[in-house]
Parts: C-alpha cells; sequence; structure tokens
C-alpha cells in the first residue's frame, strides 16, 4: 500500500484534531504493524508507546485512534467491521484502564499484565492502553516494567501521561515517546467547521466551553444531548439557595451521571460480548452465553473484567466533566468580577454569570473554585461521589451564605 492511500483525517484518526505533525508517524506504525508495509520500515511500530501532553490535549484520544488503527487491515479505514467496533469504542481487544485508587496498585497492575499476555480475541493485536501513567508507583511500575522489557508478541502497551519525567525513568526507556501538544484554539475551531460544517462562531463557542479539551470541543460542536448535560450542569450554581438544594443538587448530579456512564457501559458490553461470541461462531443467532464453548465463556469472563475498569473510567470522566464546567463557570464570575476584559468560557450562560457575580465577591469565587479542585482531588482518592458532591455544593453555597449572615 502506498503511503498516500490513507487519507490523513478519516476513519479512527478522525477525533485526532490539531496534530497534523504526530499523525504521519502514527499513521506508518500502524501500516508497519499489520504487514502491509515491506520497505524496511516495521521499525516503525513497537510495543510500547508513551503519549505524554497535558489533560485535554489529546494524548488518549492518540493512544486510542492508533489502537484502533491496529486493528484494522487498513490502518484506520474507518468503514471495517473491526474499525466500526474501535470507533464505538467496544472492540474487545483495546483495554483503557484507568486507576481504581490515587495511585495504580501493583496488584491491579499484575491481574494487568497477565490479561495482557494472552492472544486477542478477534483482532491483530491487543493493545492496553494505561492512562494517568503517572500514578503508576515504584511497585506498580515494576509490576508492568515485566511486562514491557518481555513483551508478548501481539500487545501492544500505550501509556498515557503528561511528560515523560513523571513516568519511572525505567519506564519510560522502554517506550516510544509521542509528544502531543494542546492545539491552539483557532485551530481547533477552524477542524470543526471544516470537519462537520458548522458555523465558525458555534464552533467557537463550543471550543470556548471545551476549555482546551478537543474531544469535547467537537461533541458539544455536534451532539445535542451534550449541549443538555452542560445546561444541567451549569444551572446549579443558581440553585444552591438552602442547605437542602444542595443535597438535592449533588443527589441529582450523581444520579445522572451514574445514569448515563451506565447506559453507555451496557450499550458497550452487550455489542462487545457479540463480537466475542461471534469471533467463536458462536451467539450469531440468539443462543448466546449458555451454550457458549468453554473457551468462548474464558473469553467473556476476562471481557468483563475490562468492561468494569471501563464503567469505572466512563463515570470517572463523567464527574471530571462535570468539575470542571463548574470550575469555568466561576472563572466566568471571578472575571466578570474583576473586571478584566476577556472573552467568557460560558458565553451563552453571561446572564446568569453576571447574576452570581453581583452577589458575591472575587475572594467567594476563588474559594468556590479552591472547592472545585479539591473536589476533584478527592474523587482522585476514591472518595464516594455523593459525599464530594454534596460537602462542594455545601460549601459554595455556604461562601456566599456568609456574605449575609
Ligand atoms: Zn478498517
Amino acid at each position: 500500500m502506498s503511503e498516500s492511500a490513507i487519507a490523513t483525517h478519516v476513519g479512527v484518526w478522525a477525533p485526532l484534531i490539531g496534530h497534523d505533525d504526530v499523525l504521519p508517524q502514527l499513521q506508518r506504525a500502524a501500516r508497519a504493524a499489520n504487514g502491509s508495509m515491506f520497505d524496511g520500515a516495521a521499525l516503525a511500530m513497537t510495543h510500547a508507546w508513551l503519549f505524554t501532553g497535558p489533560p485535554g490535549s489529546g494524548r488518549s484520544i492518540a493512544a486510542t485512534a492508533l489502537a484502533g488503527a491496529l486493528q484494522c487491515a487498513d490502518a484506520g479505514c474507518g468503514e471495517c467491521a473491526a474499525c466500526e467496533l474501535s470507533m464505538a469504542g467496544n472492540h474487545p481487544d483495546i483495554e483503557h484502564v484507568v486507576p481504581t485508587a490515587v495511585m495504580y496498585r501493583a496488584d491491579e497492575v499484575r491481574a494487568l499484565t497477565q490479561r495482557a499476555s494472552t492472544l486477542p480475541m478477534v483482532g491483530q493485536w491487543r493493545v492496553i492502553v494505561v492512562e494517568d501513567a503517572d500514578r503508576l508507583n515504584d511497585s506498580s511500575a515494576n509490576a508492568l516494567l515485566k511486562a514491557l522489557e518481555e513483551p508478548a508478541e501481539r500487545t501492544v502497551w500505550m501509556l498515557c501521561a503528561p511528560s515523560a519525567a513523571d513516568v519511572l525513568p525505567t519506564i519510560a526507556s522502554r517506550c516510544r515517546q509521542v509528544h502531543i501538544h494542546t492545539p491552539p484554539l483557532q485551530v481547533v475551531v477552524d477542524e470543526l467547521v471544516r470537519r462537520y460544517g458548522i458555523h465558525e462562531a458555534h464552533a467557537m463557542w463550543a471550543t470556548r466551553a471545551a476549555q482546551g479539551h478537543v474531544g469535547r470541543a467537537a461533541a458539544l460542536a455536534r451532539d445535542e444531548r451534550t449541549r443538555e448535560r452542560r445546561l444541567q450542569v451549569l444551572a446549579i450554581p443558581g440553585r444552591l439557595t438552602d442547605l437542602p438544594s444542595c443535597f438535592e443538587a449533588a443527589k441529582a448530579m450523581v444520579a445522572t451521571a451514574q445514569a448515563d456512564a451506565d447506559a453507555i457501559a451496557a450499550q458497550l458490553d452487550e455489542r462487545e460480548q457479540v463480537a466475542v461470541l461471534q469471533a467463536y461462531g458462536e451467539g450469531a443467532e440468539g443462543k448466546g452465553l449458555s451454550s457458549a464453548s468453554i473457551r468462548a465463556r474464558g473469553e467473556i469472563s476476562r471481557l468483563k473484567k475490562q468492561q468494569e475498569s471501563r464503567a469505572r473510567r466512563v463515570l470517572r470522566d463523567e464527574f471530571d466533566r462535570v468539575l470542571l464546567d463548574l470550575l469555568g463557570f466561576y472563572r466566568d464570575v471571578w472575571m466578570t468580577q474583576s473586571g478584566v476584559q476577556q472573552p467568557l468560557i460560558n458565553s451563552d450562560l453571561s446572564e446568569s454569570i453576571h447574576r452570581i457575580a453581583r452577589s458575591s465577591n472575587q475572594d467567594t469565587s476563588v474559594a468556590r473554585m479552591n472547592a472545585m479542585t479539591a473536589a476533584v482531588a478527592m474523587l482522585r482518592t476514591n472518595a464516594a461521589p455523593l459525599l464530594v458532591f454534596e460537602g462542594l455544593f455545601v460549601s459554595v453555597w455556604d461562601t456566599s451564605a456568609g456574605l449575609t449572615r
């Protein structure tokens, strides 16, 4: 296949916005990996990758795109069955992991390396995307190191971290590093306009509201449900009028996030099970798990482990998004109070931003932003989300109550 056979921004590569600098390298790797490149470029592929860049830069989007391309005979065409599974986020041979506590636990990583060492279920490669690899401590990193030193033949590791300095040198030195820059605002806006044919003003609004998170910008620009959820979250500050309202808001917020995460996970889980059963020539006519062979059952139980880990990740992403939105809202309030002339992150909500800006002061806003940051940190320690959000909303309300008491 010639280099030009792959259009840059189609198929599994489409979500990668503003990263033309790294795209050729990743696409070469994908072609080398599926053996369609015989000119000595096989070295373009390797078993261990480290994607670095700040949160939201697209480091995990880049890893996910490469993971998808590795499953496709055509390096991520976007049209074959494998690409469809990858792009829907439910390819059984691609596993995303996030830490279940502040740091990855060594036993967790050991179980993961065992899963990783088996052959792929339906595709060519078993790909493990390790999010937040900066949260590997000495013992969990050592558990991973063994797998990186003696990689299983069909397994690829993709680690994501802010920078190479954030992971142990022994880990970093065994990975090929790909640095993902945060694309400039205007680049993201132009891409959204070009790709989705939307108005520039709408693209600009979505990009600002996403606060530099490229994937979120695309979702806000294109998906009505995403926009609705954002408005629900950003209505919360105006509703925190007394103590009961804080508890109510926390309860509703956590329940909605959980329901959304469950819906995503359930949908993916079912499709994956079907994919695995079909790969074993079973379940295609709805016979399902009961008649599945022992080997297929083994695969299904492994899949379940992956699905549990993904459910945690989906929920964590939901909470992160909520807190990022709220943080952006109070940043707008603070900006308004300070009189600095800068575009609002949430330009569509300027009325409620101004109202809250008038009813509080800059100190209050700073205290509220600090409370958001503290909540992010608490969720990272695996604190119960409901308690975290109750505490957060009460402290947001309390800072303003202090003004009138
Ligand atoms: Zn494909």
